[in-house]
């Protein structure tokens, strides 16, 4: 895939049905996989934050979340194909997770929206093994992660905002071999 820069940040030129299919592929053969979906607040904040600007770059994939990235793109000459969306890309994972009994872990959100997150999973995506859950407010990583060790999900997906879900994602992705995705706010709009 092409990239394209976007006041530094490196985004993956590529349209939503193609990123689809390169990430089922990558899960259906176990390869850890980092991605980022970032907005225009992620790219300002990138800007001023060095460590999270490093952070991001060791992302296998950063794609652009949202309509202000692409025309930043395009008013700078290097036009992305499509926005994807964070939250597009996680519905489209569960209904396929479903399809093809994989496992999914949760990270993020209030106590009150995991829990009704899980209801939604198991009635909306039944075929999906839901690996673990956990809300977004937590001291330290480590009974999270264990528990992802333990279970090797498919997919781990991190809605605690950035950069928070970012730095969870780099400092504990080799626990398992699949996808970890960032996604802001997706529980509380899945479960709205
Ligand atoms: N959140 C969390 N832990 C925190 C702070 C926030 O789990 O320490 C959750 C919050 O409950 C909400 C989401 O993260 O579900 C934040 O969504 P938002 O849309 O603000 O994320 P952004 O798009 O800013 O990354």
């Amino acid at each position: 895939n092409k990239q394209v820069s976007i006041l530094g940040v490196p985004f993956e030129d590529t349209n939503q049905k193609d990123f689809e299919a390169l990430l089922k592929k990558r899960i259906d053969a176990h390869q850890n996989t980092f991605v980022v979906t970032a907005n225009p607040e992620i790219v300002m904040y990138a800007r001023h934050n060095r460590l999270y600007n490093q952070l991001i770059h060791k992302a296998d994939y950063i794609i652009a979340d949202g309509i202000g990235i692409i025309i930043g793109a395009k008013l700078l000459k290097q036009p992305l194909a499509e926005r994807i969306t964070g939250y597009d890309l996680f519905v489209s994972l569960l209904h396929w997770g479903s399809q093809t009994h994989k496992s999914a872990y949760f990270v993020g959100a209030k106590t009150d929206v995991i829990n009704k997150l899980k209801q939604v999973v198991a009635k909306s995506y039944p075929g999906l093994t839901i690996a673990g859950t956990h809300n977004g407010y937590f001291g330290d990583d480590r009974n999270i992660v264990n528990d992802i060790a333990r279970t090797q999900p498919d997919m781990v997906f991190v809605a605690t905002g950035y950069p928070k879900q970012e730095e969870f994602i780099e400092r504990n992705r080799k626990a398992a071999d699949g996808l970890w995705m960032g996604i802001g706010g997706s529980f509380d709009v899945l479960t709205g």
